[in-house]
């Protein structure tokens, strides 16, 4: 995909290619730009270091856990996997991975999302029923790392009850929005099916508009055949962006109609919101537009599209 935003050095305008050795994520081009980022990187390097050790730490308690008593079964890795968080032993643990995915986010880097997604996935594979809320935040960074499909597949794993759960694959992303409409709408599933419909679209105009700068001035016998086929794609593109434009309408005005405020929080986060609720409710427009907002900021195009809307 061409439309996503790639992640500069924080001292140059280069992709990372080495990373902090402390926290393990935050990118840089060289190794004299470490020392200059320092001030400003100090406490989030640290605080992402300390949540991990802490994870580890409580992690390790875990798996040496004697299973000698009614009250401790032993290590739950081997007894509870997938139940974690209903026991009181494990939950220290699953507070302890949230904090260290929530931590690692505040780090703007491709790989800090990596291993967050990777760390709410785990957490999710722990405690299938999710008590601590770790599925909401993983379509924003599926996003990130430009998984279209793979947060597609999550989504309807969750929400449609006839595909597999967490094992869907190749869902049809082509298909009709309003399962993600109307009162069935959640905030970051919407959200995220609303910029993977956008990036499809910006994508399919980019083709159209270079397929027709191709130009008919260098026709021949030859290519003939080619430009056939080509007529052929190019009517199926405009097909696909007909019905793409008329997916995002629906979705932008069903996610407007559930909270007025949500758009206008993604692409002014700055901006000062009253407190209301979702349904109106601006607290929570506020704290989505936070992490939510993040991969329609990194993606080129997507909020020019919402604010022609807007
Ligand atoms: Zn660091
Ligand atoms: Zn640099």
């Amino acid at each position: 995909m061409f439309i996503l935003v790639t992640y500069f050095c924080p001292h140059g305008a280069h992709a990372p290619d080495s990373r902090c050795s402390s926290c393990k994520v935050t990118g840089y081009c060289s190794r004299e730009h470490q020392p200059s980022d320092w001030a400003s990187h100090k406490t989030i390097c640290n605080d992402i270091k300390c949540s991990r050790a802490k994870m580890e730490k409580v992690e390790r308690k875990l798996r040496t856990l004697p299973g000698n008593s009614a009250s401790s079964l032993g290590n739950p890795f081997e007894t509870s996997f997938g139940h974690f968080g209903s026991t009181v032993c494990t939950r220290p643990y699953m507070v302890a991975r949230i904090t260290y995915a929530v931590q690692l986010l505040s780090s703007n880097s491709h790989d800090a999302a990596a291993i967050a997604l990777e760390i709410s996935r785990g957490s999710l594979d722990l405690c299938r029923r999710d008590l601590l809320g770790a599925r909401s935040a993983m379509p924003n960074l599926y996003l990130r790392l430009g998984q279209d499909q793979k947060c597609y597949d999550f989504i309807k794993g969750w929400e449609d009850m006839s595909v597999p759960f967490l094992n869907s694959e190749n869902e049809d992303i082509m298909e009709g929005v309003s399962m993600f409409c109307g009162r069935r709408l959640i905030a970051p599933y919407s959200l995220a099916v609303a910029l993977i419909k956008v990036r499809m679209l910006l994508d399919l105009r980019e083709v159209r508009a270079s397929s027709v700068l191709l130009g008919v001035d260098k026709i021949n016998v030859d290519i003939l055949q080619h430009i056939r086929e080509n007529m052929d794609l190019r009517s199926s593109i405009c097909d696909k962006i007909e019905t793409l434009e008329h997916q995002t309408d629906q979705l932008f005005a069903a996610i407007h109609k559930a909270n007025k405020y949500l758009w206008r929080a993604i692409v002014g986060p700055g901006d000062s919101l009253p407190l209301m609720d979702w349904e109106g409710n601006v607290e929570v427009a506020a704290v989505l537009s936070l992490s939510d907002g993040k991969c329609w900021e990194e993606t080129n195009g997507a909020f020019r599209w919402i604010q022609k809307k807007l």
